[in-house]
Formats: structure tokens, sequence, C-alpha cells
């Protein structure tokens, strides 16, 4: 999708630089190696500047995060097998060897996934149930005993109603902690 060219919902909205939601043009590109649980792919990244500033900026991809070489689906599949109660350890050493990250660097990405989530809690439950009031929430032995573990069974049972398609639960959970006004011209 990212290889042959940026499409156009990658084209930035609004600068971060001087909050204006000005035009962007393409101010080339460069080549970032990702991990993903499947492969390891090298996507283009294209950089854009600011025609009110002329600040530059680029566009990740939304199943990344700046800086790292594990995709969201890689740092998902560490902290839901560590919310279900997996030693971090264990999860590195389980890793296909392309993904030798250490038990150290997992714990980073689990004290990220936690922040963002604790940042999220407060608007989780009323934002899901504005979306889906007829949500059949499990009780008693079939309820999830964790917020990760909700998090996770409210992703399963909606992923393909939400409107901006994320690929991931970690894609959704970054869509959700956005800036409204990121969000809305994106
Ligand atoms: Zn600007």
């Amino acid at each position: 999708m990212v290889e042959n060219g940026c499409p156009e919902e990658f084209r930035p909205t609004w600068c971060k630089h001087c909050q204006s939601k000005a035009k962007f043009h393409k101010h080339g590109s460069f080549t970032r190696s990702v991990l993903t649980m499947e492969e390891l792919l090298e996507i283009k990244i294209f950089r854009f500047k600011c025609t009110a500033c002329d600040k530059t900026c680029s566009v990740l991809p939304s199943f990344l995060r700046h800086n790292h070489t594990a995709a969201l689906d890689v740092q998902e599949h560490v902290v839901q097998s560590h919310s279900k109660g997996v030693a971090l350890r264990i999860i590195s050493e389980q890793l296909s060897p392309q993904l030798a990250f250490s038990e150290k660097t997992l714990w980073r990405w689990k004290n990220y996934w936690q922040k963002l989530l604790n940042k999220l809690k407060p608007d989780f439950w009323p934002t899901v149930l504005a979306r889906f009031p007829h949500l059949l929430l499990p009780r008693g032995s079939e309820a999830p005993s964790s917020l990760w573990g909700w998090v996770f069974w409210v992703w399963g049972q909606t992923r393909l109603q939400l409107t901006d398609k994320p690929a991931g639960c970690f894609q959704w959970l970054t869509f959700l902690s956005l800036p409204v006004a990121v969000t809305a011209g994106a």
C-alpha cells in the first residue's frame, strides 16, 4: 500500500508546528525497516513541507510508532499475552528469531500502552457505548477480569464496524487517543 506512492489519507491535514490547517507539498521520502509478526517490510515514508511555516514533517502509517522498528501488531501481541499472565521473559523467548527484542524492550512497550490506556480510561466506556449502545456485555465468569481483557474483548466485537478501519486493536487505541483536531481532518 505504501510502496507505490503516498495514499491521499497519509497527507497531513494539520501542521503540528504552526497549528494551521495549511496545504502541504511533498518533500522527498526515506525508507524504513519495519518488523511485523509475519515479515520484515521496507516502507517508504514521505516528507511534507507546510506551506504556512516551511517546516517539514513525515507521516507514519498508523501501524507504526515514531522511532520504533516493531509494528503495532508485535506490541499488541506482547501486551495481550502479558495481560493473560504470561511473563515478559517467556514472551520474549517465544517471539520468532527475527523479532529478537529484549525483555526490557517489551517492558517499555507494556508501559507505553499502559499509560495510553490509563489516559483513555475515563472516556473508554462512554466512547464505546455511545457508538455501540447494544453491545451485549458478558457477565460473571464470562467477563474479562482486567481492563486489558475488556479492551481486547470490545475490539473483537466491534472491529468490523469501526469507521476508520483500524487493522489492529492498538491502531484503534491510537485513533481513540488522538486529539479531535487531528482525527477530524484525517
Ligand atoms: Zn506549519
